[in-house]
């Protein structure tokens, strides 16, 4: 047993339900790594599990990704040695102290990178890379419609495409979320507040057409009008719900629309072996280190102070990505 600190979920419920104190940390087993974490990422899925929307069991030490130094490594284990600097997007209790982590899930954190900056990029990095080249194969000269443009997501999302080529329209609740989404490459920026009719706004800026993509992480307050802002045979990418789960859905809309294409994808889908974990984490260090993507971390809480951080994270008062300092 390895003795740590962590936030756990003490049951399902709002963020009063976490609570930072000791744990006990099983020793690395086969093919496995124990990382002294230095900095965790915070991501709309803790707060998923933290509230059971779901599944999981109680208490759960919250978190799946961070980056630290190799602590100790398991039976099996030649990738790594200690002091190593590696970061990870799927390490169940990440908010902690120290984690374990499979070995080959792990990624190297170059040294000209700081741990902030390595806990911020691994999982909303994989997830916008597979959202523009598997979700949906983004091509020059398409438009997308990108939700919560300044958020985490958001932001890696409107750099990927406008890399790739593509128009980025954007929303936003606030101007200075809108000002940051055009930093970021974004061409058209609105704000989507009450009585702004989303998807003929859409509309105007396409001449009618709509938009080859639509990119929705915000999900119930959004996908309607996503749905009717998406060109005909264009996709709709449903990715999470930021503002609540879309109910059950009658299929036939996707027709009516237009032959849409929809689909509600996962990461956990698009980075299945350790090949793939590769291939689409170095489009993400390409842009790292040629300076074309810039990782934003918005805000760092400390670790004690994770109920805060998700607090934020849910009351929509955050940009770009939120990381706890440990
Ligand atoms: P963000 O930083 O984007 O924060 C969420 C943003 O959503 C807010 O800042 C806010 O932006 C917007 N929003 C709109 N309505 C609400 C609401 N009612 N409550 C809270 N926020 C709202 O978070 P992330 O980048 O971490 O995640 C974005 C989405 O991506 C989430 O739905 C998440 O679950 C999903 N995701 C999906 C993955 C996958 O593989 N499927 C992987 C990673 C994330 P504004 O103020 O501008 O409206």
């Amino acid at each position: 047993m390895v003795e740590a600190f962590g936030v756990r979920a003490l049951r399902a419920g709002g963020p009063e339900v976490l609570e930072y104190g000791p744990l006990d940390i099983a020793d690395p087993g086969p093919g496995e790594i124990l990382v002294d974490v230095r900095a965790a990422g915070i991501n709309f899925i803790d707060t998923y599990r933290r509230a059971g929307v779901y599944p999981m069991d109680y208490p759960h030490t919250v978190g799946s990704e961070g980056s630290g130094v190799v602590a100790a490594v398991g039976e099996g284990v030649t990738r790594w040695s200690v002091g190593d600097r590696v970061a990870w997007h799927d390490a169940p209790g990440s908010y902690a102290t120290r984690a374990i982590v499979r070995a080959d899930m792990a990624m190297s954190v170059p040294e000209g990178v700081d741990f902030e900056t390595a806990a911020a990029l691994p999982l909303q990095g994989l997830t916008a890379q597979y959202l523009v080249t598997g979700s949906h194969r983004v091509e020059a000269g398409q438009t997308a419609l990108v939700h919560a443009a300044a958020g985490g997501v958001g932001l890696l999302l409107t750099q990927l495409i406008t890399r790739l080529g593509g128009r980025v329209i954007g929303t936003v609740s606030t101007e200075e979320k809108a000002e940051l989404a055009r930093a970021a490459g974004a061409d058209e920026v609105f704000l989507y507040g009450d009585g702004v009719d989303v998807a003929q706004t859409v509309r105007d800026l396409t001449d009618g057409r709509g938009v080859d993509v639509a990119y929705d992480g915000v999900g119930k307050d959004t996908f309607d009008a996503s749905l009717s802002a998406t060109a005909v045979r264009g996709s709709l990418v449903l990715f999470g719900g930021a503002s609540g789960q879309v109910p059950p859905f009658d299929i036939q809309r996707l027709n009516s629309a237009g032959g849409i294409f929809l689909s509600r994808p996962s990461l956990a889908w698009f980075v299945r072996t350790p090949e793939e974990l590769a291939e689409r984490s170095a489009m993400l260090f390409d842009g790292l280190e040629n300076g074309w993507l810039d990782f934003r971390v918005g805000r760092s809480f400390p670790l004690a102070e994770a109920a805060e951080a998700h607090r934020a994270l849910e009351g929509r008062a955050t940009t770009g990505k939120v990381v706890l300092t440990v």
